[in-house]
C-alpha cells in the first residue's frame, strides 16, 4: 500500500485513541477474520463488583477479605485491583515473602500468615466444593482453606455492538478465551454474540489456542487486557491492549493500543483500516 495513506490510517488511528505500532497492522486488521477476546476486564467491565465472601467457620467475613486484599495489592490481576478498591486502605496490611503465579493467584505472608489467593486448583488442590458458578477466587491461610469471594463480572455496555459491528464488517471467527469457568463464560458469551468459547485455559493454553487457529492459516486478532494476556497478544497476528493505563505489560506486547476505556474501539479499529486500505490500493 502507497506508504502516504498508511501514515494517514495511523493517524486516523491515533484521533481515535488507537496507537498502532506500525503500518503492517493496517494491511493485517483490514483482513482479519478472526477475532479472539479475553474475557475478564476485556468483553467485561474492569472493574468486579464483590458478591458474596463465604468464609469457612471461625472465620471473620471481614477478616478473610482484608487478608485477601492485603495479598493482591501486589498482583496487577482486574480480580486484584477490584478487591484492593473495595476494602478500607487504612486495614490493609503490608505484605512480604510474594509469588505471583500468573492466571493462577498470588501467595505472601500477612500479618505473620502465610495468605494465598486465587483459583482452587493453586490455593488448595485437594479441596472439594460444589461448583461455584461465578467468577471467584479462594483463599487459604497458612495452608488451611479459609473461604472464598465471589464477584459479579458485568459485560461492557458496548461489547455486544462491537461484536456484531465485526461481523457486519467480515469477521467470520469469534472466539473467547478465559482463563475463568465456563458458567460465567458461556453467560458472558450469549450476551456478547461470541460463538467458540475456550474456559478454564492457563496462559499458556490460551497461546496455544491462538497458535492452533493461525496453523490453519487464518490470521488472528487478539484482545486483551491484563498481564496474564500478553503472551497470547503476542502470539496473535495482530495483538491489541486495552490499555488505558499505559504502559502495562499487555501494552508492551501489543501491535495495537486502545487508550481508552472502550472496546468499540476495536472495530472501530477495523473500519480505519478497511478504508485506509481501500484508499491505498
Ligand atoms: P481471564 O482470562 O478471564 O482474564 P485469568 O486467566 O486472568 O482470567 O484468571 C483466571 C482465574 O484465575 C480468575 O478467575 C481467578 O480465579 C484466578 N486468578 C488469576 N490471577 C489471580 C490473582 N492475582 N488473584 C486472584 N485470582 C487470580
Ligand atoms: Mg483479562
Amino acid at each position: 500500500a502507497a506508504p502516504v495513506a498508511l501514515v494517514s490510517g495511523m493517524s486516523s488511528m491515533s484521533k481515535n485513541h488507537i496507537i498502532i505500532k506500525s503500518g503492517t497492522v493496517l494491511e493485517k486488521l483490514s483482513r482479519a477474520k478472526t477475532f479472539a477476546f479475553d474475557k475478564t476486564g476485556t468483553l467485561t467491565r474492569n472493574q468486579l463488583v464483590i458478591d458474596r465472601i463465604v468464609p469457612e467457620t471461625g472465620i471473620d467475613k471481614d477478616e478473610l477479605q482484608i487478608l485477601a486484599a492485603s495479598v493482591e495489592q501486589a498482583s496487577s490481576h482486574i480480580i486484584a485491583t477490584s478487591l484492593v478498591k473495595a476494602t478500607p486502605k487504612a486495614k490493609l496490611h503490608s505484605v512480604t515473602d510474594l509469588e505471583e503465579v500468573t492466571g493462577q493467584g498470588v501467595r505472601g505472608k500477612v500479618a505473620g500468615k502465610v495468605v494465598c489467593v486465587g483459583k482452587l486448583s493453586f490455593v488448595a488442590p485437594d479441596k472439594k466444593l460444589e461448583n461455584i458458578n461465578s467468577t471467584a477466587i479462594y483463599i487459604s491461610i497458612d495452608n488451611k482453606f479459609a473461604g472464598y469471594i465471589t464477584f459479579a463480572d458485568q459485560i461492557r455496555p458496548e461489547t455486544p455492538d462491537t461484536i456484531s459491528s465485526l461481523r457486519t464488517q467480515g469477521a467470520q471467527h469469534i472466539m473467547m478465551l478465559t482463563g475463568d469457568n465456563s458458567k460465567v463464560a458461556q453467560k458472558v458469551a450469549a450476551i456478547a454474540g461470541v460463538d467458540d468459547v475456550r474456559s478454564s485455559l492457563l496462559p499458556a493454553e490460551k497461546i496455544a489456542a491462538v497458535k492452533g487457529i493461525k496453523a490453519e492459516n487464518r490470521p488472528v486478532v487478539m484482545t486483551g487486557d491484563g498481564v496474564n494476556d500478553a503472551p497470547s497478544l503476542m502470539a496473535a497476528d495482530v495483538g491489541i491492549a486495552m490499555g488505558a493505563k499505559g504502559a502495562t505489560a499487555a501494552s508492551e506486547s501489543a501491535d495495537a493500543v486502545i487508550m481508552v476505556n472502550d472496546l468499540s474501539k476495536v472495530s472501530d479499529a477495523v473500519a480505519i483500516a478497511k478504508h485506509t486500505m481501500k484508499v491505498a490500493n
